[in-house]
């Protein structure tokens, strides 16, 4: 499978906005980004002005790397968005937000959207009573995310709800119970998005 193995906090120096994908750390002096804001590499100090090209570029870079999905995936939420009825770019957001990986985080079971990617992956998380292990699985309105009645799948997800990193969006209902829970209460639309994105500029470049 591939993956993008370039250092996270680069990510977000080169983006220029926090994009929280440290989990915990993200929050503390440690986090990179509040400490140097500037772009990675030699020359990230005296970085010049973005060409039009590279303004449209940098907006969907920035998302793809928030969701930490990779072109050829983004390129598949972008059709998916473009043959459904909307806004385009709204559409395409909340279908980004719809990731199983995504609902996981917010759910407050990973720390990190990487962190829930690899619960899923690694069959710690139910849908409706089934093991799914595919990050990108879409939600439904009324899907059950449970963490599987296992040891292990509850010790880890525990100690991350413990933890407390973020709130439970109001599309989500978390259950404190023995076995973590949540319910997808809505979908999510872009407003539920927890990044600043200009997402006419990502289906103006897209659209070429
Ligand atoms: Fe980004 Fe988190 Fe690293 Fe800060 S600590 S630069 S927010 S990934």
């Amino acid at each position: 499978m591939a993956r993008n193995t370039e250092a996270v906090c680069r990510k977000c120096r080169r983006e220029g906005v926090k994009l929280s994908l440290k989990g915990s750390r993200c929050g503390t002096d440690k986090c990179a980004f509040t400490r140097r804001s500037n772009a990675p590499g030699m020359h990230g100090a005296r970085k010049g002005k973005l060409t039009d090209y590279g303004i449209h570029l940098r907006e969907k870079q920035k998302v793809k790397n928030f969701y930490g999905v990779l072109e050829k995936q983004f390129r598949k939420y972008f059709n998916m968005a473009e043959r459904a009825k909307g806004n385009t770019g709204k559409i395409l957001m909340g279908l980004l937000e719809r990731r199983l990986d995504n609902i996981v985080y917010r759910l407050g079971f990973g720390a990190s959207r990487s962190q829930s990617r690899q619960w899923v992956a690694h069959g710690h998380i139910q849908v409706n009573g089934r093991r799914v292990d595919i990050p990108s699985y879409l939600v439904r309105q009324g899907d059950k995310i449970t963490v599987r009645n296992r040891p292990t799948s509850k010790k880890v997800i525990k100690l991350v709800i413990d933890e407390g990193i973020h709130e439970v969006p109001d599309f989500l209902l978390r259950d404190e119970g023995e076995i973590p829970k949540g319910t997808v209460m809505r979908l999510p639309t872009a407003d539920d998005v927890l990044l600043d994105v200009n997402s006419a500029l990502i289906v103006e470049l897209c659209s070429k």
